[in-house]
């Protein structure tokens, strides 16, 4: 008999660790033998701890240590089938289903969570044994490095990261540097509230992102790598710091990997938690032991005198190398089937909110916001009016009901006012005051925000004491154009993606809830 209980940081919270062992010293008692295998994030964090009883896969949700012993009982001692056990709601606090019934599960396609649900991050015999690192064996035994590029080139894989450039051209220019020292560098910095796919990735499956860059880097012939994560992600760091060792010690990181001339040197770098050290430039200054400053550019990363110690670097983010083994493994072919024309595959989007089922939720790229939020997310709490998400974090927009048929791709968030960012969902019910959603996001890029250029350092501090005049019933009525137009100057004006993107959530709040502000403001007279 086996478990495979979820072990990411939100069942990990929510108390997983206590349930194993109350299952463990359950077994032990009634002489039973259960592997339990502790995985990484499996989705569903408003239901932890999760957990899969296998043959069968049944789901189980909110397991509290004082079932265990009706769990072991009921499944592995009584041979009870597992439906009948699954229905006792006196055992179970509601329900479990298998894992593909539940509704959150149904509409979801994992490619880059693939492997998440399976194996047990710290064994890189788990990863091996259902078929990691069979891509990168395919790559140095069968193809050059440019089929690899062009492949990934082919599958069209747009950056997870931010505004979706595509990593092939990025790979490729890199590659063309004359330069013949290259980096391959992970952003795991992920700095948007509410987003934490590519920490579940760091945490659950950590050789398939190094698989990915190990993949990029012999495409693009670069000999080192960092892993760049945020210090407040200690179960990554210690999950990817124990992977590489693991991977070094089987010859699958280091000097001639896999017997041959290829070598890759990888290392993890942590950052001290500021959401600028995301941008590009900030974040190469803050490997080198610099402080996070963004730089104007060029030179880019990928030139002489850009990157890291001014080497051509390339730079993605997680989910982004995790795409790449397969699409090395099944071809580029069988990711453009998935998703939509100009964007294709899957994304992972961390939903949260007002929803009921708050999770990551991998789709494929063109489900609309209405099947992610009502058929994944099951409405609504409380069944009260959807009235806006946020998507894209603070560098996003919010939009409103009118858009809930829209495909969810790169261009079509864009499209409307917003962004796919790196996947950030925030769902916002009709209770929520668009006004202080508004200040809460710009109140967070403005902390964020380093100062080094005017725009956005001033603009940001004007824009968010109009909108605290606004909240506080002190507004005035030019107040709401103002910060229309302040907000156009900081985009225009300002040195990086966090001052360029920082007024969206302002301005996408107005252009689709105006009436909200003017309520704030004429309510008064
Ligand atoms: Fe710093 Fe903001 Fe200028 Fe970026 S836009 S360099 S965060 S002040």
């Amino acid at each position: 008999p086996r478990i495979r209980a979820c072990c990411g940081t939100a069942c990990t919270a929510t108390g997983s660790y206590k349930v194993i062992d109350a299952i463990h010293e359950d077994a032990k008692k009634k002489g039973i033998d259960i592997e339990i295998v502790k995985t990484g994030c499996q989705g569903m964090c408003q239901k932890g701890p999760v957990m899969k009883v296998e043959p069968s896969d049944v789901f189980y949700q909110r397991v509290r240590p004082e079932q265990a012993s009706s769990l072991v009982s009921f499944t592995f001692v009584g041979g009870m089938p597992y439906r009948q056990a699954l229905y006792r709601e006196d055992i179970f606090k509601e329900p479990s289903l298998e894992m593909m019934d539940l509704p959150f599960y149904k509409k979801q396609m994992r490619v880059a969570l693939r492997n998440n649900d399976k194996i047990d991050p710290t064994n890189i015999y788990h990863y091996i044994a259902i078929g990691g690192y069979k891509a990168l064996e395919k790559a140095l035994a069968s193809m050059t490095p440019d089929d690899v590029l062009n492949e990934v080139d082919k599958a069209n894989l747009r950056g997870r990261g931010g505004a979706g450039f595509p990593a092939g051209k990025k790979w490729k220019h890199t590659k063309s540097s004359p330069e013949k020292i290259r980096f391959v560098i992970a952003n795991g910095d992920e700095g948007d509230p509410g987003a934490f796919m590519d920490r579940s990735i760091m945490e659950g499956d950590p050789h398939s992102l190094f698989e990915g860059m190990l993949l990029c880097a012999y495409a693009i012939d670069a000999q080192y790598g960092f892993i760049y994560v945020r210090h407040e992600y200690p179960l990554a760091v210690k999950n990817l710091k124990h992977a590489i060792k693991q991977a070094e010690e089987l010859g699958l990181l280091g000097k001639n990997i896999l017997g041959t001339d290829f070598s890759f040197f990888l290392d993890v770098r942590e950052g001290a938690g500021a959401f600028v050290c995301g941008e590009s430039t900030a974040l190469v200054a803050s490997i080198e032991g610099e402080r996070g400053f963004p730089r104007p550019r060029p030179p880019r990363l990928s030139e002489i005198g850009g990157g890291v110690f001014g080497y051509p670097s390339n730079l993605n983010n997680i989910e982004t190398y995790a795409c790449v083994p397969p699409i090395i493994e099944k071809g580029a072919d069988w990711f453009r089937s998935i998703g939509t024309e100009t964007s294709p595959g899957t994304k992972v989007f961390a939903l949260t909110g007002k929803v009921k089922n708050t999770g990551l939720v991998e789709v494929p790229m063109g489900t609309t916001l209405r099947e992610i939020i009502f058929d994944i997310g099951g409405g609504i709490i409380g069944d009260k009016q959807f009235k806006a998400v946020q998507t894209g974090g603070p560098s996003g927009g919010c939009l409103p009901a009118s858009y809930l048929d829209l495909p969810v791709d790169f261009d079509s968030l864009t499209k409307v006012g917003s962004m796919m960012g790196s996947g950030g969902m925030v769902v916002l019910d009709e209770d929520t005051c668009m006004v202080d959603v508004a200040k809460y996001f710009l109140s967070f890029t403005q902390s964020e925000s380093c100062g080094k250029c005017p725009p956005c350092r001033i603009g940001t501090y004007q824009m968010l004491q109009i909108l605290e005049r606004i909240t506080t019933g002190n507004g005035q009525p030019e107040d709401i154009n103002s910060l229309v137009k302040i907000g156009k100057l900081v985009q225009k004006g300002s040195l990086c993606g966090l001052g360029q993107s920082a007024p969206n959530p302002v301005l996408s709040a107005i252009k689709y809830f105006r009436e909200e502000f003017e309520e704030h403001v004429y309510d008064k007279y």
